[in-house]
């Protein structure tokens, strides 16, 4: 399996959603979503999963300028290391494209 960096977390909303942005964010197909962001939750418009919002929009937090903590219990699989606990991202090279993130680099155990 190949590992690799998870961005930081987003929030699924039904596209009817008032909280779901400006209007200009397209809806996708919400089990393509799952893939492309894995730390994700559902905002409660959505009904609570997939079976009730096929379609979802994605929200991106801003989580602001923070280090990079690993949260407790186990990773991910196809991570590349533990998630972030602020973020729940693996601060990886995409997370950091806006170029404020702190990459502060642990080693891994
Ligand atoms: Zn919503
Ligand atoms: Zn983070």
């Amino acid at each position: 399996m190949t590992r690799r960096h998870y961005p930081p977390g987003v929030v699924f909303h039904a596209p009817n959603c008032g909280e779901a942005g400006d209007g200009n964010a397209a809806a996708m197909k919400v089990l393509d979503a799952v893939v492309a962001y894995p730390s994700h939750r559902y905002c409660l418009c959505t009904g609570g999963g997939p079976d009730d919002a096929p379609y979802v929009v994605v929200e991106q937090i801003d989580y602001g300028p923070h280090l990079y903590e690993p949260k407790p219990g186990e990773p991910p699989r196809d991570a590349v290391q533990p998630l972030c606990k602020t973020c729940r991202g693996t601060h990886g090279p995409s997370a950091s494209a806006k170029g404020t993130t702190s990459g502060l680099v642990v080693p891994g155990g």
